[in-house]
């Protein structure tokens, strides 16, 4: 069989591009004054999906990462929008014809105002309706799907949504946290096997890829020498990177990765609930960590390498889902790309399946409880316009996947 081509490309999601999302949760969360700034018209890509696709082409992409705003889809319970569906159909095709292998995700971290109402991923509800969703957008667009993400960074929405609670719902509750996860993880093993009934059911040769999207660190101890420091250390990566994998294994048949930074972790010392640790700001106990980005992440391009090769075990194919920089130099986002694609071309040589790789993100976007400050993008946003224009490290990405060097 043909080995299909390696995915070279970018994504977004729909809240952080579409704008006017006020049917979610993190609508209703900024208009409470919770962050710094409303997501408001973000980059209004609901209507500016054509040229923004068109700018993917011609950076020589072959695959695009969205998501599908369960909000729009779903307004209310059980009500489905047409208009909103027919969009992200369009949204599909517009990505066929020019080349871009649509990767979808069911879930970027937004819900629909009625299922934060209903108590979000701690109600009993939670997965019988995020099913259902997800039931209606395979049934009428899974024949144009190929690659599926049921669900995005389920960690980081309980981390930041239930135990930090910077996010909505603004939890700060370890049992909360723990139910979360559990359905969330459930979550994706019945949207898998929706997904694939459905495409069996109508017969899809060859059947869908359906994963979710994990985001991974890799974790060092602050100091060495600190048996502490090191117990948290193998306690985080168990919790954060590989619980995670573990429950959903044999329903995957992909591992999406985003992966990012590195940190340094502290021990707390022996009481119950601090065994995962603190990471450390204070660079005096990591003296070989590397230079920060905008977001105060260390770059720590060998870290893609130890975590792809940490993934081997699991025998699955690697689409790496994010990987990306904020930073006011461009010249260092193409550093960070070009590094971190060699390392990935180096695990790729110790065996590791890699399928693609998606810079995040195509273009500027809102960032969450950050606003619009962070800038991600291949591509700059000018938000008082909506005009877009091309960074030259998007042109050097577009050079390196045209070389195809793998
Ligand atoms: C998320 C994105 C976010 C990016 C940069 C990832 O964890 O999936 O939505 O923009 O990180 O913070």
């Amino acid at each position: 069989m043909e080995r299909p081509p390696f995915l070279w490309g970018a994504g977004t999601s729909a809240h952080q591009v579409e704008g006017n999302n006020w049917l979610n949760d993190w609508w209703a969360w900024e208009q409470a004054g919770k962050v710094k700034e409303p997501s408001g018209l973000a980059a209004d890509q609901y209507n500016r999906f054509e040229s923004d696709l068109d700018l993917a082409q011609s950076l020589g992409h072959n695959a695009h990462r969205f998501s599908i705003e369960w909000a729009r889809i779903e307004p209310t319970p059980g009500f489905y929008s047409e208009e909103a569906i027919a969009h992200y159909g369009q949204m599909i095709d517009a990505c066929r014809r020019r080349g871009l292998e649509p990767i979808v995700t069911l879930h970027h971290f937004t819900h629909p105002l009625w299922f934060a109402v209903q108590g979000g991923w701690t109600s009993p509800t939670c997965v019988d309706s995020f099913i259902r969703y997800v039931g209606m957008v395979s049934h009428r667009l899974g024949e144009k799907i190929r690659w599926w993400v049921t669900i995005n960074e389920p960690t980081v929405l309980v981390f930041y949504g239930y135990l930090d609670g910077r996010w909505p719902p603004g939890e700060k509750s370890f049992s909360k946290a723990t139910r979360a996860q559990e359905n969330l993880i459930r979550a994706h093993q019945a949207a898998y096997a929706v997904i694939h009934a459905q495409a069996k059911q109508r017969g899809q040769d060859p059947p869908p890829r359906v994963g979710l999207a994990h985001h991974m660190r890799c974790y060092d101890p602050c100091r060495r020498w600190s048996l502490s420091d090191r117990l948290s250390v193998f306690f985080r990566d168990r919790m954060a990177n590989r619980s995670v994998l573990k429950a959903c294994r044999t329903r995957m048949d992909f591992i999406g990765l985003n992966y990012y930074t590195r940190d340094f972790i502290h021990g707390p010392g022996w009481n119950s609930m601090g065994f995962l640790g603190t990471p450390c700001e204070n660079p005096q106990h990591h003296p070989e960590a590397g230079p920060r980005t905008g977001m105060g992440w260390e770059i720590y391009p060998e870290g893609l390498h130890r975590v792809l090769t940490s993934l081997k075990r699991w025998r699955k194919p690697i689409l790496i889902c994010e990987n990306g920089i904020w930073t006011p130099d461009d010249n260092i986002r193409w550093d960070f790309i070009r590094r971190h694609v060699e390392q990935m071309v180096a695990a790729m040589k110790e065996g590791v399946e890699v399928a693609g790789y998606l810079y995040w993100s195509l273009i500027d976007n809102f960032e969450w409880a950050d606003g619009f400050a962070p800038r991600f993008g291949l591509v700059e946003v000018d938000y008082a316009t909506q005009a877009r224009r091309i960074r030259p490290s998007a042109q050097q990405y577009a050079r390196l996947i045209r070389k195809g060097e793998l």
